[in-house]
Formats: structure tokens, sequence, C-alpha cells
């Protein structure tokens, strides 16, 4: 058991990478509280998950719902051993047609949340614990439409350093793994039906040099990597997780002769 004795925090833990990393968690021995915004999607992924499970429902961009969120969940678990600040959402902010309002909920939701999230977590953080942020491989590619997710992400990669500086004093590790496309609902319209889905992941897998899309177990493993004891000495790093689309992109199928 990796994690035996160990207590973790997902935020946005009902469905996708979030779910999956609770599953896994749960597997090597944690107690994890997850939160989201839905309560019925909550209660279903806790039903899933079971007894080890603690469901709390919290907005990520509500500081003073995250905070009464996460003290619940400490009070229950004496304290907290990981996060996994994983809520986010994708939103497309294409040049001439956004609304500040649809770019500062992205932002809201993706970086202001994530902040704010660790913050609240902080009194309750247990000497060595490990904080995972989930940032994205958009921060780096230049993807159009994605000018608000691309900033969000990119500010993870950024807290992240300086909570490093901030938390290392008490040996708290922070890492950020950057997931490139993983078979989640985040992609909502592109995968609304079966063809849309078989073309998005053919399209996925032309421009990966592994050849397929990620899957979300791909991304909670790593995370389960990142928060147990064999990470002791990684810090501050950002692990891409992505096929090797953002390393080597000229590696992909697409360019193959
Ligand atoms: P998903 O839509 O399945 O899950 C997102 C989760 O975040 C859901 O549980 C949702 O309820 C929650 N959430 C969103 N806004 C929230 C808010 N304001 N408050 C609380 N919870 C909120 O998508 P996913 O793919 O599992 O995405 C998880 C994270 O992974 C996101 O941060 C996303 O940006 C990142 N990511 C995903 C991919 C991918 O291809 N799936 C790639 C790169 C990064």
């Amino acid at each position: 058991m990796r994690l035996a004795n160990k207590t973790a925090l997902i935020t946005g833990g009902s469905s996708g990478l979030g779910l999956a990393t609770a599953r896994r968690f749960i597997e090597e021995g944690a107690l994890v509280a997850i939160t989201g915004r839905d309560a019925d999607r909550l209660a279903a992924a806790a039903k899933q998950l079971g007894s080890r499970a603690l469901a709390l429902v919290a907005d990520a961009t509500d500081i003073a719902a995250t905070e009464e969120a996460i003290a619940t969940a400490a009070a229950q678990f004496g304290r907290l051993d990981i996060v996994f600040a994983n809520a986010g959402i994708p939103g497309q902010t294409p040049l001439g047609g956004t609304k500040l309002e649809a770019f500062e909920q992205v932002i809201r939701t993706n970086l202001t949340g994530v902040f704010f999230t660790v913050q609240a977590a902080l009194p309750y953080l247990s000497d060595g614990a490990s904080i995972i942020l989930n940032g994205s491989v958009i921060s780096a590619l230049g993807h159009p439409g994605y000018a608000a997710y691309a900033a969000s992400k990119a500010g993870v990669r950024a807290i992240a350093r300086v909570l490093v500086s901030e938390l290392s004093p008490r040996g708290i590790r922070v890492n950020v793994v950057a997931p490139g496309a993983i078979r989640t609902p985040i992609w909502g319209a592109a995968i609304a039906t079966p063809e849309a889905e078989k073309a998005f992941e053919a399209r996925i897998a032309r421009s990966t040099p592994l050849g397929h899309i990620g899957e979300p177990e791909h991304i909670a493993n790593t995370v389960l990597f990142l928060a147990s004891d064999e990470a002791a000495h990684i810090q501050g790093q950002e692990l891409f997780v992505d096929g090797g689309a953002s390393a080597a992109p000229a590696g992909a199928p697409i360019y193959r002769g």
C-alpha cells in the first residue's frame, strides 16, 4: 500500500481525472475527500468509491465554500497529507469573440481556485505533505482558442514554483502534472456523438508520438507517484503526461513518411 495511513483532498473529484485519482488513492490505502459542484454527481462518485471517500459540495470559485469543505475534511481526517488541486474547466476564448465573463470564469476556476484551495488547506497540511496541481500541455503548445485556459495553466506552473519556496521549510512538496489529451468528459461537444468521439481520438492519435489518446489512469498513476514517498525528492517539477506530444511533436504519426 503506497498511501497507507495517508489522507487526501481532491477537488473536482466527481468525474474524469479527479475520480480516477481518488479511486487509485483509495486502492493504495488513503482516505480521500472529494469536492465538486453538483451534489448528485458527487454522491454517485462517492458511492462508487466506497466508505473511504468523503464527498463535500464546494465550488472551487467560492473561497468560503472551499474553506468550509476543507475544514470539514480535516476535522474528519485529523490532517491532510495530500492535496490534488484538480478542478478545472476548458472554456474557449478565441480572440475576437470572447466576453470578459467567459475569460474570467476560466481564470477564476483554474488559477485563482487552485491558489485558494492550497491556502485553505494550509492550516491542516502535515509537514512533508505533497501538493499536486493539475496543469496542461495547452500551457505550452499555443492551441488556438485557448488563451484563458493556456494562461491559467501556465499560471499554475508559476504558482507551483512560488509555493515550493514558501513551503519547502516544512518539507511540503509541490509539483504539477500536465496532461495531454485524456479520455474524459471535459472534451464536451468534441465527443458528443460516437462519430465525433472517433474523429477526435483519431486526430489526437495522429498528433501524438505514442499514437493514442491518454487514459485517466495514466494521470491517476502519475499523481499517485508524485503523492507517494517514492517521489520524496521531487520538488517543483512539471511532469508532462502526453504520449510525447509536447516533447517531440515532430515525432507524431502525422509527420511519419
Ligand atoms: P472533467 O470535466 O471530467 O472533470 C472536471 C472536474 O472538475 C469535475 O468533477 C467538475 O465538476 C470539476 N469542476 C469544474 N469546475 C469546478 C468548480 N468551479 N468547482 C468545483 N469543481 C469543479 O474533466 P477532467 O478531464 O477530469 O479535468 C480535470 C482537470 O484536468 C482540469 O483541471 C483540466 O483542465 C485538466 N486537464 C484535462 C485534460 C484532458 O484531456 N482531460 C488535459 C489537460 C488538463
